[in-house]
């Protein structure tokens, strides 16, 4: 055995002992039984060398590819002056972060507090709706996937999730994505917040109507409720625009932002709220802390993380990205209808749903085979979602939709053989 080849297998044999030895079999079983060593830009090599393109881009981490050279000077520039917060004197990197958020999100939206993933973002989005009006029902959608922290998992619209840990906070309920009479049903005058993904990521990468969204707002401007969007996965640049809201022309009430905003470097997250939602916190600031969050080296990464997206056009090149890689994949859609029911999404997030589940499982394996990190939803494993960097080239997505066609004809015979 090579030195290398001891490694892996010294790293699965740690997984089975410390980690999870359910987890360490099912990579094996998709033929992943290797290590992550290296990256850059759209690329991820394993330790023995082989390349893999990056389509699912870390669950939307990594939109600006990884390892953008400018996001990796500014966190080696902070870790070189102080990486870490006294949080008793003033943080300049936290600030600068904060204002750029306020510029960067629709309307009014100002205030910000920086958390360190996106469950957080979503704990303390809900928490400020529930000490702004008072209320306590919060309204969430079904196949939702809002992080799996008890505040958000109760949130989170998948049962999978939430069943093992009832009970979960009370005054939760959940309706029907993209059904406006559902939610019209809901909400009442004792209801805080409606919290909703503009695109479902983890249901199975659901657009809803072009109606849906601003039909929601209005609801909740009806009732007093407060929109909370929540933009860890479709935010900064991923749709096609800078926040998938936009498409829509809804302002929420408050905003959650994670993933990309650590420029795929450093873990980080938001929430950013417009202004009179923050009384409470204004009469009160220290009502909810973090001691790591808005540390400066994960700030000083999402700075140039959103000087990239906006200097690069990273939502534009999603957008054209997009249109590309979905016309590829509905082509496709059209050879193999026995394997694909559908092909749906915007920008540079791309669901395609199989006809039954089980063939997911191959279709990963000949693509890893061929060097294509792809993956499904989590929610819905009959959806393989399609979140590249959104700087993919034209070439590798190319070579993507080849790889699939030859993983697609695989599993269509395999169909036939039913
Ligand atoms: N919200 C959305 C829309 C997500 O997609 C996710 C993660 O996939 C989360 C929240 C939770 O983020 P994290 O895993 O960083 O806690």
């Amino acid at each position: 055995m090579s030195d290398k080849e001891q490694m892996v297998s010294q790293t699965i044999d740690k997984y089975e002992k410390y980690i999870n030895p359910a987890m360490a079999k099912l990579f094996r079983f998709m033929g992943l039984s290797t290590i992550e060593w290296e990256a850059q830009g759209n690329v991820i090599r394993d330790i023995e060398g082989k390349e893999y393109i990056d389509c699912l881009g870390g669950y939307g981490v990594f939109s600006l590819g990884h390892r953008h050279p400018k996001v990796v000077e500014a966190v080696k520039r902070q870790l070189d002056l102080m990486p870490l917060s006294s949080k008793v004197l003033f943080n300049k990197p936290m600030a600068d972060l904060a204002e750029l958020l306020a510029e960067i999100t629709p309307g009014d939206l100002q205030y910000s507090f920086i958390v360190n993933s996106g469950a957080e973002a979503v704990e303390g989005s809900l928490k400020l709706a529930r000490v702004h009006t008072g209320r306590s029902k919060v309204i969430a959608t079904i196949n939702s996937f809002h992080g799996k922290t008890l505040g958000a998992l109760s949130a989170t619209g998948r049962e999978m999730f939430r069943e093992p840990f009832q009970p979960l906070l009370s005054g939760f309920s959940h309706v029907a994505f993209g059904d406006i009479e559902s939610l019209r049903q809901a909400v009442d005058s004792d209801t805080a917040a409606v919290i909703i993904e503009p695109i479902q990521g983890e249901g199975g990468i659901i657009v809803p109507p072009d109606s849906y969204l601003p039909a929601v707002r209005e609801l909740c401007d009806k009732v007093g409720a407060l929109l909370i969007c929540d933009e860890v996965q479709t935010g900064l640049g991923r749709t096609g625009k800078m926040f998938a809201v936009e498409h829509y022309g809804v302002v929420p009430d408050i905003m959650t932002t994670a993933k990309a905003l650590g420029g795929g470097v450093m873990p980080i997250g938001a929430f950013t709220a417009r202004p009179h939602i923050w009384d409470k916190y204004i009469t009160s600031p220290f009502l909810h802390t973090s001691t790591f969050g808005g540390n400066p080296l994960a700030c000083a990464a999402a700075i140039a993380a959103i000087e990239v997206i906006r200097e690069e056009g990273l939502a534009q090149q999603a957008d054209q990205g997009g249109r590309y890689f979905m016309g590829k994949l509905t082509e496709l859609s059209k050879t193999y209808p026995e394997v694909i029911r559908e092909v749906r999404g915007k920008g540079l997030m791309i669901g395609i749903e199989l006809t039954k589940e089980g063939i997911g499982g191959l279709i990963l394996s000949e693509m890893i085979d061929k060097g294509v990190l792809i993956a499904y939803t989590l929610n819905n494993p009959k959806v393989i979602r399609i979140e590249p960097p959104l700087i993919i080239e034209q070439q590798q997505i190319d070579y993507v939709v080849n790889a699939l066609a030859g993983a697609l004809g695989k599993a269509q015979d395999m169909l036939e053989d039913l």
